[in-house]
């Protein structure tokens, strides 16, 4: 029998080719005149074109957004906001800028324009992070989700590779484990399944051929309805994981997802048999866990801890942390059993069902 809550976010979307043109038009719409772009330094060329496409509503550039969202960023980014007396931000990027934009609403209620250029799917969710003294905090909260969110497929299409095959999988971790909840919501698992079946149909081409607008479009759609599967859903034991690596030992976000989301999935298995099935049905395959390690491989991602560097020292300290707080997940979690979990994940052993390695 049917029994779920369902919490909608305030999205506000532009999706399409070619979208990026409206953006002054929408601007004068929303009643903003002093934007600050922000990026990486690494896309603030990108930024510049944007500030040029906005002329006089361009307050300036701010490129200094960094994986993760340091506290030091944000205050530098704010003292340039009340510098320029902007009165909303244009976040151009990935997570790391979108997450920008984010932190700078949370903190000043500054508006925000997300123009994603990942498959990050943060611009999305309502849930913010800001990194200190090496721990990520996050917390949900309506007002960041942005006042637009912008997406013009076109501006994916100089994504490299292997950027593109880790923050496809990123997004499809947000879909995945809200398939294989302890108790899936209907309307979320509705979006999640078609992310999915979207992102592993259109990675492989994306990867295989960059310039194919019609998979960035599919790529870049079913990552949008990832980021709201897990924008009006639920984390678990697989962003605990992450967050633990990204928070406390600075690994690439996308790349941990990529590599922990195989072993998730297999460490649940047996508490969600429904959802594992479904989700190996939109994966049109046997076994999901297995489907998503492979997936990962055919991409070009990294499959295990060893090959980013993660030192295997470090695991009984990883599963410390990942351990300290209770967490609601499927399958109840016990320090022994995320340690055990972590070396497969170290090592990059393929899971496979009925994961009994998993199930002790
Ligand atoms: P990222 O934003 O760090 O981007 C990775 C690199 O790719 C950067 O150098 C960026 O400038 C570059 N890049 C981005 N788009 C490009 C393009 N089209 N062409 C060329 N280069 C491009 O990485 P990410 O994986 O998108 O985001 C990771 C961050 O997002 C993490 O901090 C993570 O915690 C956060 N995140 C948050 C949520 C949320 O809901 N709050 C969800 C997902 C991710």
């Amino acid at each position: 029998m049917l029994n779920f809550d369902y919490h909608a976010l305030p999205w506000n979307i532009l999706f399409g080719v070619d979208a990026l043109q409206r953006l002054p038009q929408q601007l004068d719409q929303l009643g903003l005149r002093r934007a600050l772009v922000l990026t990486t330094p690494q896309q603030a060329q990108q930024g510049q074109a944007i500030a040029e496409l906005l002329g006089n509503r361009a307050a300036g550039l701010f490129s200094e957004a960094v994986m993760h969202v340091p506290a030091t960023t944000v205050a530098q980014a704010q003292q340039v906001v009340d510098e320029l007396q902007a009165d909303c931000s244009v976040s151009l990027g990935g997570g790391s800028t979108t997450g920008l934009g984010k932190a700078l609403a949370l903190k000043n209620q500054l508006p925000n324009i997300a123009i994603p250029t990942t498959y990050a799917g943060s611009e999305m969710t309502n849930i913010w992070g800001i990194t200190e003294n090496e721990r990520k905090v996050t917390g949900r909260d309506d007002n960041v989700v942005p006042s637009l969110t912008l997406y013009d497929p076109r501006l994916t299409l100089g994504l490299p590779a292997r950027v593109a095959g880790p923050s496809g999988i990123n997004a499809m971790a947000q879909a995945v484990v809200n398939v294989t909840a302890t108790n899936p919501n209907p309307m979320v698992s509705m979006m999640a399944l078609e992310a999915v079946r979207m992102l592993n149909r259109s990675l492989p081409l994306v990867v295989e051929q960059p310039q194919n607008l019609e998979a960035r479009s599919e790529a870049l759609y079913g990552a949008m309805l990832a980021g709201a599967s897990l924008g009006t859903g639920v984390t678990s034991l697989h962003h605990r994981l992450c967050h633990t690596f990204g928070g406390s030992f600075n690994t690439p976000h996308a790349e941990t997802h990529t590599i922990l989301l195989p072993y998730s999935v297999a460490f649940n298995a047996r508490a969600v048999p429904g959802g594992t099935r479904q989700l190996a049905q939109a994966l049109e395959s046997e076994d999901a866990a297995a489907a998503l390690f492979q997936l990962a491989r055919r991409v070009g991602a990294p499959t295990s801890l060893k090959a980013i560097g993660f030192r295997q020292q470090d695991l009984d300290r990883a599963a410390a942390i990942a351990t300290e707080k209770p967490l609601d997940n499927a399958e109840p979690v016990t320090r022994d059993k995320i340690r055990h979990l972590l070396e497969h994940a170290y090592e990059g052993i393929e899971p496979r069902a009925p994961y009994a390695q998993f199930n002790h």
